[in-house]
């Protein structure tokens, strides 16, 4: 028995430099079950094991246990494997993350950012990924964001969502709250003239209101429902009217805002603030880890405020730098602008650097959790130029879609050519060279065939050239003539020109191409296309991936990247 207990105790003595035998006596039963028949005897073979080392120098521990099990010497801490680096005082199972983003479009790839850092950090501890929509500034409300955020935060986090709440639904707990910290002395109902308020304030004066009794400020609380009017009076916590940050001062809690909600109509005319209502949701729904950017940190004291008034436990909070995009459109409100007076097709228009239209282009959410991972939770501000953005974002996603995608022939701006000499020949070509029981493609190789009128225009005569798994040709005063099948010969040519993709006259298939800024290319695509689904991602060789929009008499790819 005691050859299973000494490593332990070894172990115990080295990493702590004294034993505790009950913890000894755990490691001893989980890597030795048979033993729990016996507890006792083998607590006291551990006590005896205990004593017998106690003399024994750092020295001589590391070298028995090297011989006994070095395993247990090297033993690192359990970490918590994942792309990102860990956080503060976080357990697996246990850590609850939200993204919080207001309703005023779908998410952009500032957004997407945070949002792919947090699904990222819940996926890393088990833990949970919450969509929060505050919506309690009845001005300024984009209806339809109420079912963008979440579709945008379903697909950035891999369908990890745990929950969506929605703050609009949720006024009463916040109402009730709030009243529990008037009736705690911790808020005050102020009516005083916002200037005169906030000169006081910025005197470190308390105003007359923050003194009244308890009963008038309830009196003064209800009326905030049913009395006041806009402007008239706002509930403020009571916090040290001389704090050092003016912006700590006796601050806002809830306002009166007359504008109708779309979600709750005229029924509600009292609204908390984005801090009170923030602190109590992340109470209420047990957030543990508050990632957002450093813009969030003067709120992230005020919410501590807030909750320190029920004694509750804070969340860590962890900032990230500002990220300028440089040269791209991410405002959510012109965006909208733009959406409702038709320059944009809606928040899925191919030029615009939103989740839906990433998503719709082609791209896969994990090249975007790939490219935030890269960057990191810094606190460091950075730019990141729209070449830049897009070089890193089409990398990654070009890993992923590589092997996915199959490989065909679309021929854009086609012009007719006639290669002289050239035999009838089924020509046979995998859908994807690296994975030959994908199966193949054929096209019929004739002597009357399209090239893209670019090519044409870019052969030169007295060159060797070739069309693609099919024949080398050359161009002498404009006319076209075969010359053989064998690509060795084109290979090691001495005048080797151009390789070049083609498509037979015949039976093709109509093609457009949407590019990035939204302008039509069109083209003959070889009859294999007809086999792909909508929504497919393919190759279209020597041009660029791409991925079939829709399919009806025409083929409409999107333009994806090279
Ligand atoms: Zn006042």
């Amino acid at each position: 028995m005691k050859s299973k207990i000494l490593p332990f105790v070894l172990q115990n003595r080295l990493k702590f430099g004294s034993v505790n035998p009950k913890a000894v006596l755990g490691l001893v039963l989980r890597n030795n079950p048979e033993l729990k028949k016996d507890v006792p005897s083998v607590l006291k073979e551990i006590e005896i094991v205990v004593f017998e080392t106690k003399d024994l120098s750092k020295e001589e521990m590391t070298k028995q246990l090297q011989d006994l099990n070095p395993d247990l010497l090297h033993e690192k801490k359990k970490e918590v494997k994942g792309p990102l680096k860990p956080l503060k005082n976080a357990e697996k199972g246990k850590v609850v993350v939200r993204i919080a983003p207001s309703p005023s479009g779908a998410l952009h790839i500032g957004h997407a950012y945070g949002a792919a850092l947090n699904a990222m950090y819940a996926n890393m501890y088990n833990g949970k990924f919450i969509v929060r929509i505050e919506d309690t500034n009845p001005e300024n409300i984009y209806d339809k964001a109420y079912d963008l955020i979440p579709q945008d935060g379903k697909w950035i986090s891999n369908d990890n969502v745990s929950q969506v709440v929605v703050q609009s639904d949720r006024l009463g707990m916040y109402y009730d709250y709030a009243e529990k910290l008037v009736g705690q002395g911790n808020a005050y109902v102020c009516t005083c003239n916002p200037d005169t308020f906030r000169e006081m304030k910025a005197k470190g004066e308390a105003c007359p209101c923050r003194e009244l009794g308890k009963e008038e400020q309830h009196l003064r609380y209800a009326k905030m429902f049913n009395g006041y009017v806009e402007g008239e009076a706002v509930l403020r916590l009571k916090t040290d009217i001389k704090h050092k940050n003016p912006a700590m001062r006796d601050f806002a809690l809830m306002r009166i805002n007359e504008h109708i909600h779309p979600k709750t109509g005229k029924e509600q005319r009292v609204w908390p603030l984005m801090i009170l209502a923030v602190a109590i949701d992340d109470h209420d729904l047990g957030v543990t880890h508050v990632l957002n950017g450093k813009d969030h940190t003067d709120n992230a004291k005020k919410e501590t405020m807030i909750m320190d008034c029920f004694s509750w436990t804070h969340p860590e909070y962890q900032h990230w730098g500002r990220i300028n995009f440089e040269g791209m459109k991410i405002s959510s409100s012109e965006t909208r602008l733009k959406i409702e007076q038709q320059e944009y097709t809606g928040w899925d228009d191919i030029r615009l650097p939103f989740l839906p239209a990433l998503k719709r282009r082609g791209y896969y959410a994990a090249a975007i959790r790939k490219w935030a991972a890269e960057i990191g939770l810094s606190l460091t501000d950075k730019t990141v130029s729209k070449d830049e953005f897009w070089k890193h974002i089409n990398a990654f996603n070009k890993e992923i879609i590589d092997p996915i995608a199959n490989r065909y022939f679309v021929v854009i701006d086609p012009v007719q050519i006639e290669v002289n000499g050239a035999p009838e020949k089924k020509v046979e070509m995998n859908l994807h060279d690296d994975f030959e029981d994908r199966g193949t493609r054929s096209l019929q190789g004739m002597k009357d065939l399209y090239i893209s009128n670019d090519d044409k225009e870019k052969l030169e005569e007295g060159k060797l050239h070739r069309l693609i798994d099919y024949c080398n040709f050359t161009v002498e005063n404009g006319q076209f003539r075969f010359v053989s099948a064998n690509y060795e010969e084109y290979k090691n040519a001495d005048n080797k020109g151009k390789i070049i993709h083609w498509l037979p006259v015949g039976e093709l298939v109509d093609v457009e191409v949407v590019l990035e800024d939204h302008s039509v290319m069109k083209g003959y695509g070889e009859p294999a296309l007809n086999d792909v689904e909508e929504g497919t991602i393919v190759q279209l060789e020597r041009m660029y991936f791409a991925k079939l929009d829709t399919k009806n008499e025409t083929l409409v790819f999107w333009y994806l990247h090279t």
